[in-house]
């Protein structure tokens, strides 16, 4: 049992019996929504965990609550899985946070490779990743989620290795592989926790990546004999590895 108002707060505006709500979504409650004293409402900590809460009192700077109830975590896939995106074009990146937010990432990456045509000073990257992590805050809320998915720092393909030796799985989705495909390399999986996938820019991945990631301990796979845009890709990718993973409907 959920509300469909849902809202983020800090862990530490939530004690024992009571949640604050303050800052936009104050005015977004009282004036947009105008729900009052009596109406319920669903918060996340961010943290994982959920609460239904009930308005006690509403002022201009905040909104009280009482819990009514803590709400059973099972909107988190199971499965921690990390996009390393190749930085796309345009507004591919927005399309790619909300509709992976939605799906269940934990985390997306931005990635710099041989061929991304996008190249962004450290100040402009900083910027991208703050209007992303924005867009991952409202599709979070829109979708229920206990916990906002992190958009990481710009790394360039080098700062891959550290992250690919972080992960119990990594794989790299290459058009050109034709040996292994995403279900051999998901074939007898004790499924792990943490996976990493990494998706190639409009341009692809070079040879020489490929090899190098496959070095780091990526299992390179394909996706199939079609040549998938770079965000239909990552949307796809995701999509089949959480499900096999038990979400998405994955398990009755
Ligand atoms: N080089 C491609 C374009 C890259 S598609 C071309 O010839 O047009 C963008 C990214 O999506 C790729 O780098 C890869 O990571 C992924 N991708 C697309 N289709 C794929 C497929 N059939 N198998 C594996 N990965 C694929």
């Amino acid at each position: 049992m959920g509300s469909e108002h849902h809202f983020f707060v800090e862990a530490d505006n939530i004690d024992q019996e009571q949640v604050v709500i303050t800052g936009d979504d104050v005015a977004h409650i009282t004036k947009s929504l105008r729900l009052e004293s009596g109406d319920q409402l669903s918060v996340a900590d961010g943290e994982g965990n959920k609460y239904l809460v009930e308005i006690v009192e509403t002022k201009p700077e905040l909104v009280i609550t009482e819990i009514k109830e803590e709400l059973e975590i099972k909107v988190e896939p199971e499965l921690e899985v990390t996009i390393l995106q190749g930085l796309p074009k345009s507004k591919k990146m927005d399309l790619i946070v909300q509709k992976c937010t939605e799906l269940g990432v934990a985390k997306i990456i931005p990635l710099e490779t041989a061929r991304s045509v996008v190249k962004l000073k450290p100040k402009k990257a900083q910027r991208r990743c703050q209007r992303w992590q924005k867009i991952a805050e409202e599709a979070a809320k829109q979708s229920g989620r206990a916990k906002i998915p992190q958009i990481g720092e710009l790394r360039d393909f080098s700062q891959a290795q550290t992250l690919i030796e972080e992960y119990e799985l990594v794989f790299l989705a290459w058009e050109e592989e034709e040996a292994v495909t995403l279900q051999n390399a998901l074939k007898g999986l004790s499924f792990p926790q943490k996976i990493l996938i990494i998706i190639g820019p409009e341009g692809g991945f070079s040879a020489q990546e490929v090899a190098q990631a496959k070095r780091w301990g990526a299992k390179v796979v394909s996706l199939g004999p079609r040549i998938l845009r770079t965000e239909t890709a990552a949307i796809a990718t995701l999509s089949m590895l959480l499900y096999a993973g038990g979400d998405l409907g994955g398990r009755a």
